[in-house]
């Protein structure tokens, strides 16, 4: 995030690596291989400290850069760890295996595919084709939907198997849990023949193949001597075993995490890990750090005053030399269209001020939140991206033309098969469907094999057997289509060809427009995925594309780095920091989420005091996210399901001492203290006053090994190629 500073950071000389550091900082860069946990306050500099002790076993250690792994939890955490590191050391000679643990285990999966039991072409499945398969298998299974929802059923699975067991391993007390262990057997079945692998399996077989073979367990421990770990707070017990694996005796693990910002417990993450850590690795160096260098002191405050209702925590105080800062501010909508409106007109105020967009945050605690700010963020045309929600691989047009991508590599891929075969529809109806997934079920075909032979049967109708060799000729067509194109014209002519395209652009609906811009925008995403990858610019790339859409669902939106709002749920902003945070819906229901108030059904989580604390540590996060300003919004009537309800504010207001906070009527500006950081990807498309060559348009923007190079249209000295100096530019709007 911090891009000013980044720019600037060249290496020439080893010390560099700590400058500016603070001495605790320090002695944890600096401390031998062995095993060191850095535990810290928000803002406080863990992943800095992370990214330099890589740079540090590289530069002053000695250690190859193909002996060093970091593990951290989103992609885009992953990414800008990445990039971090490149700023350091350049990017050849950064590490190569940053990443998730998903997208880690998922590499590891490919190249060792043979010993962990799984086809070098597995299938990731997301979560959502995890819950259709599901569906689908609950109804062969006459599974009455009346009863179980799917959703029940998936969480069990994925529990499951984050807890090591496979069905087998499982013993069923009643007849309510002979199903669940049905269900999950019969998945586990399906996904062993058709060669599907599910998020949680990634880790889970990751596991299992390092614990059961021996030489591969010998020959990654040798490969990867040092593992590094951000927000190891929220590693659940798997995750932990799968760390523990790699280290092996070496043990030479930097793990650097803080327990109030564990927010993943409903998935089973412990900071019980943290606590545990010098027991799992014996001979810890511990390193506390407590100066924040994030956020103002009175956004401190606030934040320090809310967690400590929280007991069972490592009591610590975060401290920062910056300066008091503005009060937190508090805005009582009437109803959530005025929350929006609200968060609208102060943005607009600092951007009347020269503040570009990507300086503000809007956090939310659930993702049905985002819908009111869209609506008038569209209608004031401020620009915004939205992590994580519907996301845009999500949505179903992009994930009908993924389908067809799918069964243009893997034809015998079942799921892909039912979701085209007849989208748009060619004739080949349900009762068609179902005839060819017989056919297919008697012989031990998959369903293309199965319809390749039916259209050769003559005892089958005339009409059913042209619709489905049109079909297949179609997917034919457009693989042959394929040989001489390019990636992208690949994605453009199955687009095409597949008639999903002419079938939105036929129907004239509104949403239809939006659609098709999303096949559009697929398009250009496949070509910047060939720019940005080291894949060939053809055909083949289709299945590297994929594994890396299946992997990124998370936070796609975070491609080119436009200027625009960062709209996102608190579990995303982990990790992230901005000038300006608006937390909004902060009501009772909302911040505590209702479902940590009441207890559920299945009686697994009540109003107990861990999932209360859980939702505190979640605002603590939120609130620890701001650099200068924190807004927080509520408001009085909120749309529930169709109907107008009541909300009160949040308990968690209540824990804000009154000093650091006040309220605010809606014609509130941006303070006027307030320093923008301004990065170079925001200045894309603005004019600017350049110390030299005057007023200009930047039009361009790329990287030269770490410096960003902007092309600009000079009024009077044409278009220039100059390098991102900020002291030399002022911006314009
Ligand atoms: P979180 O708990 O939110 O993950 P963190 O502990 O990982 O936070 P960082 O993101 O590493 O903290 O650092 C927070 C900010 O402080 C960053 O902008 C970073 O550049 C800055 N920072 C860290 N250490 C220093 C330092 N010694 N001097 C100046 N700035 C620093
Ligand atoms: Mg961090």
């Amino acid at each position: 995030m911090n891009y000013q500073n980044r720019s600037f950071e060249r290496l020439t000389d080893v010390s560099e690596i700590l400058d500016r550091l603070n001495d605790r900082q320090r002695e944890a860069v600096v401390a031998e291989p062995g095993p060191l946990l850095v535990t810290a306050g928000a803002g406080s500099g863990k992943t800095s400290v992370l990214v330099r002790r890589i740079a540090w076993l590289i530069k002053a250690f000695g250690v190859s850069k193909h002996q060093i792994m970091a593990v951290t939890f989103t992609n885009k955490a992953a990414r800008e760890m990445k990039s971090r590191v490149e700023d350091l050391l350049g990017m050849n000679e950064a590490p190569y295996r940053i990443g998730t643990f998903h997208g880690l285990s998922n590499s590891f999966l490919r190249i060792y595919h043979e010993a962990a039991g799984l086809e070098s072409d597995f299938t990731i499945l997301d979560s959502g084709d995890q819950k259709s398969l599901i569906s689908r298998l609950n109804r062969d299974l006459r599974i009455s939907v009346g009863e179980f929802k799917p959703q029940q059923f998936q969480n069990f699975i994925n529990r499951s198997k984050s807890n090591e067991l496979r069905a087998t391993a499982l013993s069923p007390r009643n007849y309510r849990e002979q199903i669940f262990v049905r269900v999950y057997e019969a998945y586990e079945n399906y996904c062993e023949a058709n060669s599907l692998v599910d998020f949680e399996e990634l880790l889970l077989r990751t596991v299992e193949l390092l614990k059961r073979n021996q030489l591969v367990r010998e020959e990654l421990q040798d490969r990867y001597q040092h593992v590094l770990v951000d927000e190891f707070q929220d590693t659940n017990s798997m995750q932990l075993e799968w760390l523990k694996l790699f280290c092996g005796k070496r043990n030479q693990i930097t793990a650097v995490g803080d327990e109030d910002q564990s927010i993943y417990g409903w998935r089973g993450a412990l900071a019980e890990n943290m606590i545990q850590f010098e027991a799992i690795f014996p001979g810890t160096r511990i390193v506390r750090l407590e100066q924040n260098y994030r956020s103002t002191q009175t956004i401190l405050n606030a934040a320090n005053a809310v967690i400590q209702h929280n007991d069972q925590r490592y009591s610590k105080e975060l401290w920062t030399e910056r300066k008091k800062g503005a009060s937190v501010k508090l805005f009582n909508a009437y109803d959530s269209g005025q929350e929006a409106k609200f968060v609208a007109e102060v943005i607009l105020s600092g951007v009347s001020r020269s503040i570009p967009y990507s300086n503000f945050a809007v956090l939310y605690r659930t993702n049905a939140q985002s819908r009111e700010f869209e609506e008038v963020f569209g209608y004031q045309q401020i620009p915004f991206r939205i992590y994580g929600g519907l996301r845009f691989y999500q949505r179903k047009e992009i994930k009908d033309i993924l389908a067809y991508l799918r069964l243009l590599v893997e034809p015998n891929n079942n799921e892909a098969f039912s979701r085209v075969v007849n989208f748009p529809r060619r004739g080949i109806g349900s009762v068609a469907q179902e005839r060819i997934a017989q056919y297919a079920s008697s012989r031990n075909l998959s369903y293309w094999q199965a319809s390749s032979e039916i259209v050769k049967d003559y005892s089958v109708q005339v009409h059913f057997r042209a619709a489905l060799t049109n079909f297949l000729e179609l997917i034919n067509r457009i693989r042959e289509e394929g040989e001489h194109e390019s990636f992208g014209d690949v994605i453009a002519s199955t687009i095409s060809i597949s008639g999903v395209k002419q079938f939105y652009k036929s129907r004239k609906l509104e949403s239809d427009i939006t659609r098709i811009e999303n096949l559009d925008e697929l398009e250009n995403a496949a070509v910047n995925f060939i720019r940005r990858s080291n894949c060939k610019d053809s055909i083949e790339s289709i299945r590297p594309f994929l594994d890396t859409v299946a992997l990124d669902s998370d936070d796609k939106h975070d491609e080119n780095t436009l200027n625009a709002v960062q709209v996102m749920t608190l579990h995303l902003a982990k990790g992230l920091e901005f000038p300006v945070v608006f937390l909004v819906g902060v009501d009772e229901n909302l911040l505590p989420h209702v479902l940590s108030l009441k207890s559920d059904q299945n009686g697994r989580r009540g109003a107990d005091k861990d999932s209360l604390a859980e939702e505190r540590r979640l605002f603590y996060v939120g609130m620890t996210r701001a650099e200068q300003q924190l807004f927080l919004t509520r408001s009085g009537i909120r749309m529930v399901r169709g109907r107008m309800s009541v909300f009160r504010p949040s308990r968690f207001l209540k824990e804000i001492p009154r000093q650091f906070l006040d309220t605010v009527p809606f014609n509130q500006k941006i303070d006027s203290d307030f320093t923008k950081k301004i990065n170079p990807d925001d200045l894309l498309g603005s004019t600017i006053d350049h110390r030299v060559f005057g007023r200009g348009c930047v039009t361009g923007l790329r990287h030269e090994g770490k410096f960003p190079v902007l092309t600009i249209d000079f009024d009077e000295h044409g278009t220039k190629q100059v390098l991102w100096e900020m002291n030399n530019f002022k911006v314009r709007r």
